[in-house]
């Protein structure tokens, strides 16, 4: 039956439970609000996925609180408990379970979703560019506490950039510039140095050149009479990166990975000797994090997308659900009645021993 004891056994077992659940608690309980579409209760890949966020977010973002305990940013420490507390509690009900999320960019949960609702806007427009390309544009990495000024600095660069841009196009003197963009920050931990960068999808070469040209013009210093100056102090023209794009959709699921790269699923898998690899810097996180408050992360710019329809947000009250409870110990959502797990998700020793042995929290 349901995950009694342990969660090894998971398949077929949810759906009959919950069947004989909710049709049991039907006239019985008080009225409860459930909100959007729910995911269908059958979908045990989907919910192992679900349970495997939620379990590594809880964990990364124990250690995020206390450092921002520790720097006395209060309001951080709300935020990353917010996340912490999304999907806590999950309503089943015809098959269907409903949670809130916390739509914090550091919750794993969240920020797949979010990952799947710009691939589904983004994609058809995408796929009809004649020759797309990868651009890639950086600055020269920094420290912490510059992390701040430097992303500030590539934001107002890039808009100047496309400002231009787009008046040259008006006159007839240019292509148009047009694309998408998404910020991404790498942490060296060995230098302790960030390395904040753009990724950019464009239509065509042409398009490509001209934004690395740009940004490598954007970051020059201006000249001036008997200075001995460094030509290329911000950025190194060689690391603006262009690249032909050959699978769109991997490259389009690259350029929007949302926030920081230490929480991906590709960077657990990693199979590296050096014990850097294998450790999650939790304040070059939160720095990282810091430092993209209130960006916009993914844009577009230059084009439209067509056929946008607005979302509305379903709510339903019923009085035939269960609900639920995530627990620590169990990484999974447990019955608190029965004692049973929701979902059969059983934490890899791999994953656990990085969650639990290897979180750096030390002060960068
Ligand atoms: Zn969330």
């Amino acid at each position: 039956m349901r995950h009694q004891d342990n969660r090894s056994s998971s398949e077929g077992s949810i759906y009959t439970l919950a069947q004989s659940g909710t049709a049991k608690s039907a006239s019985t309980l008080p009225y409860t609000l459930i909100l959007g579409n729910g995911t269908d209760l059958n979908d045990n890949a989907s919910l192992n996925k679900r349970a495997k966020r939620k379990t590594i977010t809880n964990r990364m973002v124990l250690s995020l609180i206390d450092i921002a305990n520790a720097n006395g940013e209060y309001d951080r420490a709300k935020q990353y408990w917010n996340a912490f507390h999304c999907q806590n509690e999950v309503t089943i009900s015809n098959n269907r379970i409903y949670g809130k999320y916390c739509k914090n960019r550091f919750c794993t949960i969240c920020a797949a979703i979010r990952k799947a609702e710009i691939i589904n806007k983004y994609y058809t427009t995408i796929s009809q560019w004649e020759d797309p390309h990868f651009v890639t544009l950086t600055v020269k990495a920094c420290k912490a506490e510059k992390l701040d000024e430097w992303v500030k600095k590539m934001y107002k660069a890039f808009n100047l950039i496309h400002g231009r841009c787009k008046k040259r196009h008006q006159r007839g003197n240019e292509i148009k510039l047009i694309g998408v963009k998404s910020l991404e920050c790498n942490f060296n931990p060995i230098k302790k140095t960030y390395n904040p960068h753009f990724h950019i999808i464009v239509p065509n070469a042409e398009v490509a050149h001209l934004l690395r040209k740009e940004w490598i013009e954007q970051w020059r210093p201006i000249q001036k009479a008997n200075c001995n100056y460094n030509k290329y102090k911000y950025t190194n023209p060689a690391a603006q990166d262009i690249r032909k794009i050959n699978d769109l959709e991997h490259a389009l699921i690259e350029t929007i990975k949302y926030g920081s790269k230490i929480f991906t699923e590709p960077d657990l898998k990693k199979k590296s000797r050096l014990p850097e690899d294998h450790t999650i810097y939790a304040s070059a996180l939160h720095n990282i994090f810091s430092a993209m408050q209130g960006k916009r992360l993914f844009d577009r710019f230059g084009f439209n997308v067509l056929n946008q329809t607005n979302k509305s947000t379903l709510s339903n009250w019923v009085n035939n659900y269960e609900k639920w409870e995530y627990s620590t110990q169990a990484c999974d959502w447990v019955n608190e009645s029965t004692g049973e797990t929701l979902t059969g998700y059983a934490l890899p020793m791999h994953l656990r021993h990085l969650l639990e042995e290897c979180i750096n929290t030390k002060l960068s």
